[in-house]
């Protein structure tokens, strides 16, 4: 599963403001509620061996009916009666080896009682005929409407975590898989995909019927339907069918989107040593999808929003979500973690292989980078919401385990055990591990202990404290050179607090030194105390030097250097997040030097990302040269992706030289996303020419309304009340898609006196997309209405989706904490906007005065030839 933050963008710049929440005020672990309790599978006396669904689908009355054959064999001696998944299904006859037998519906489950009763080891056939009809949740009907008629009709199904039992009468957890097939009736015109193979079909009449078959074992989470009038683009892969199913008329786009597949196909097939297991790989792009995908066995529901043309192909790729979703059909398909409490076993690993991917496709510093936002990703969860082991049985809804510390932790400790490991242990350790849990379940111990047998070492430790522990290694490092005896002194510091959640950690890592002749020296480090000191000899004092070659930890690291090695690093380390590293140090002090330096990479660096970063950077020095080099470079740098972080840096300046640049690059940049960083940040600007632009902006067309997205935010930072009006019409219903969770983010902020504000987001805690309920949960929690909060308690407790569950549970929570907070609280920040933007003042007429003493000008950097910005 994939969640859609490369799409959306998150918003975690702003998150690392108070600090991390380990528990909260009742001393429940923040990520979960008080009535989380520890998780464990149930007692099943009897188990599914295969599943035969037989269903016929009427799309007009949003109904499916049919029935769900089950082979079972018993497990347990003398088993009476048992129970089967089932929420919201009209259930009209059960029957046990094809007779009817009784059968009571509970709220989750319906009781079947059998006739005599069954003996461990015995087999039986159950069958339950039902309807399911205006379901809400497991099965969706997209349909079009008057206020958007051209919605196309399509439905789709979404079983994990446990909603399969809202469309089909089933036994629901991840650790129950079986075969499986499904007769499917569609009305015609109608093109439905299960999973396996395609055993047969008729096309003719008022509907069509289509038989999948799968002979590999699938839990219940993983069984699909869609259906849609389709088109189809077909293409291979050592001669099983790679499919593309898209709205007619997107078929260019889709290629574009999910052309990458053959080739991903191949190098995950050859890095983990097994083949593509399944008969064909079919990848639907669903409309109003709830997630980015989701890895059906052999066909990944995809959502629609990610196909696009080839002019956005710059700045915009699917190919992280298709390698995440198709990585998942070894990790999570192929084998299945027990419990949702192991879900780093599927999403780490599809996040990883996220990573593999762009190894082969784009090169080494493209993954460094990629890895190095991956870590900012997860190190704002932990500082701005909460700090929990990445395995923990303890929730009180799968929907609270989705988090950044599965997918984007998870991936980066399977990148720091590849490399503790080597390359070709781990990956023969992971293939043992696939080979001998195919078709089968898994738990963390499986994992480690493939991987323990295969490099002969003891893992208890590495997983103790990376996976069932939570947190990383705070460092601080210090460095001093001993001229008379030639040896260097480094000195290295935990200073994470420990607690229940977060170990002291024991780690191997390695420093390296450099000198005038850029000849390095390394030395192996291992951390194991709270603070250790290393004399290395070394010839001379080194120009620079670098902890954590490779950058395997995931830490976090401060280290006073003196500014002369931090520009030595960023002129000459090969290693791209070595550069952004001395970069973030040097935009602390933002010297006149320090700021030179940044002026200079930012014109001139190989690699866009080092470029964007040091955008980015001097974006935070808040510099008057700063925002002189910004504005210029912007006009000159060729790829879209750093006019992109540009612009987002000129956010950072209240100057109308940067509104200027902004307005410029909004009218006239051929980038979207250039332009619509350009809109945001103009709102930032709080230029008086501002709300005028934006407003206008407001009417550009753009793919998936981006730029109208972006110009909300602008507006929402802008603080115009004038704009009121546009947020409340562009967040009803009706409005341009792309626009509406930005517009209702906007309302949590805006006419906070107006309780027909509070009321129209609380409707929208019911909008048919469900991703505007959870933009409306939150904003409802920032306006600190508290009438609110049972509008917000009652959605959470109504709504299925566990994922939405908790997030509004999280609002309500927030809205409570934000309603104890004085005043003096809430308006802190903005107060320390003020006194850093006075400061920045303060220090440019401090450089000023020193110029006119007689200091050399700044030196703006060279300006970059086209070679340069190629890359
Ligand atoms: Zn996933």
């Amino acid at each position: 599963m994939n969640s859609i933050k490369e799409i959306l963008g998150c918003g975690c710049r702003a998150q690392a403001f108070f600090g991390p929440k380990l528990k909260t005020e009742s001393g429940i672990p923040a990520h979960t509620f008080p009535w989380a309790k520890t998780q464990y599978p149930e007692d099943r006396p009897v188990w599914p061996t295969h599943q035969s669904l037989e269903l016929s689908l009427n799309i007009d009355k949003e109904e499916l009916s049919g029935s769900n054959t089950l082979q079972f064999k018993v497990l347990v001696p003398n088993v009476e009666s048992f129970k089967i998944d089932a929420i919201d299904l009209r259930i009209h006859d059960v029957q046990i080896n094809k007779k009817s037998v009784r059968f009571s519906v509970g709220e989750k489950e319906t009781i079947i009682y059998l006739e005599k009763a069954m003996a461990r080891g015995e087999t039986g056939e159950l069958r339950v005929t039902y309807t399911c009809q205006k379901p809400k949740a497991g099965i969706y009907f997209i349909k079009p409407d008057s206020k958007y008629p051209d919605r196309p009709t399509q439905v789709w199904t979404q079983g994990q975590d446990d909603d399969a039992r809202y469309w089909f009468p089933c036994f629901d957890e991840p650790r129950i898989k079986c075969s499986f097939d499904m007769k499917i009736e569609v009305p015609a015109g109608f093109v439905a995909t299960s999973n396996g193979a395609l055993h047969s079909e008729s096309r003719g009449g008022k509907t069509w019927t289509f038989l999948w078959k799968s002979s590999a074992l699938i839990p219940s989470y993983l069984v699909t339907l869609t259906a849609g009038k389709f088109a189809e683009i077909k293409e291979d892969w050592r001669g099983k069918p790679v499919i593309y199913l898209c709205e007619k008329g997107r078929e260019t786009e889709a290629k574009l989107s999910f052309g990458k597949t053959p080739q991903m196909l191949e190098l995950f097939s050859k890095k983990i040593g097994i083949d593509y297991p399944y008969e064909k790989y079919t990848q639907i792009a669903a409309s109003e999808f709830v997630f980015g995908g989701m890895e059906n066995t052999s066909a990944t529901t995809q959502t629609d929003v990610t196909l696009h043309p080839y002019e956005i192909e710059e700045d915009f790729s699917s190919d992280d979500l298709v390698a995440h979703e198709l990585a998942h059909q070894w990790f999570g398909d192929l084998v299945t973690c027990k419990t949702w409490s192991h879900g780093w076993l599927n999403e780490g690993w599809a996040t990883f292989m996220e990573q593999v991917f762009k190894e082969e496709d784009l090169g080494k510093d493209e993954t460094d980078y990629f890895r190095y936002e991956e870590l900012q990703v997860y190190l704002n969860e932990d500082k701005g919401l909460y700090r929990r082991p990445v395995v923990t049985p303890f929730y009180s809804d799968p929907g609270e385990v989705w988090d950044r510390h599965i997918y984007q932790k998870g991936a980066l400790v399977l990148n720091m055990l590849r490399q503790e490991l080597g390359e070709e242990d781990f990956w023969k350790g992971t293939r043992d591990y696939l080979n001998e849990h195919k078709g089968g379940i898994v738990e963390t111990v499986d994992f480690q202990r493939a991987h323990e047998k295969v490099s002969g070492r003891d893992l208890q430790q590495f997983f103790d404290q990376w996976i069932f522990k939570g947190g990383y290694p705070d460092l601080k490092a210090g460095f001093e050179w001993d001229d008379k005896n030639k040896l260097g002194k480094f000195k290295l510091t935990q200073k994470q607090e420990l607690s229940d959640v977060t170990p002291l950690f024991s780690f191997n890592s390695e420093i390296e030194f450099i000198f005038k002749d850029d000849q390095p020296m390394k030395f192996p480090i291992t951390m194991n105390e709270k603070e250790q000191t290393f004399y290395i000899p070394l010839r001379e004092k080194p120009t620079y030097c670098r902890f954590d070659v490779g950058n395997k930890i995931i830490k976090t690291l401060e280290w006073a250097l003196p500014e002369e090695m931090l520009k030595e690093q960023l002129s000459k380390d090969t290693d791209i997040v070595g550069k952004i590293w001395a970069m973030k140090h040097l935009s602390k002090e933002a010297s006149k030097e320090g700021v030179e330096a940044l002026i200079e990479r930012l014109k001139t660096d190989l690699f866009w990302g080092v470029r964007a970063e040091a955008a980015l950077c001097l974006g935070e020095t808040k510099s008057a040269v700063a925002l002189q080099a910004l504005a210029v470079t912007l006009t000159e740098e060729k790829r879209s992706k750093v006019r992109t972080r540009i612009c987002m840096a000129l956010g950072d300046f209240h100057e109308e030289t940067a509104a200027e640049a902004l307005i410029h690059a909004l009218d006239k940049d051929k980038s979207i996303f250039t332009r619509g960083a350009a809109a945001r940040s103009l709102g930032m600007t709080k230029s008086p020419l501002a709300f005028d632009k934006l407003k206008k902006a407001l009417t550009i067309k753009s793919w998936n309304d981006h730029i109208r997205g972006q110009t909300f935010l602008g507006l929402k930072y802008l603080r115009d009340p004038r704009a009121l009006d546009l947020f409340l019409e562009g967040a009803k219903y009706g409005a341009p898609k792309g626009g509406r969770i930005p517009a209702v983010s906007a309302l949590g902020e805006y006419g906070l006196d107006q309780k027909e504000i509070t009321e129209q987001l609380e409707d929208t805690l019911k909008d048919p997309f469900v991703r505007l309920r959870f933009a409306a949960a939150d904003a409802l929690a920032r306006r600190k209405d508290p009438s609110a909060l049972g509008s917000i308690e009652e959605s959470a407790y109504r709504v299925v989706d566990g994922h939405f569950k908790a997030a509004a549970f999280r609002a309500a929570r927030r809205l409570r904490d934000n309603l104890r907070k004085p005043e003096e609280l809430a308006t802190f920040k903005e107060s320390l906007e003020k006194l850093q933007d006075e400061n920045r003042k303060l220090k440019d007429r401090l450089q000023k005065i020193e110029d006119k003493q007689g200091t050399p000008p700044i030196h703006q950097g060279h300006k970059a030839s086209p070679k340069d910005l190629g890359r």
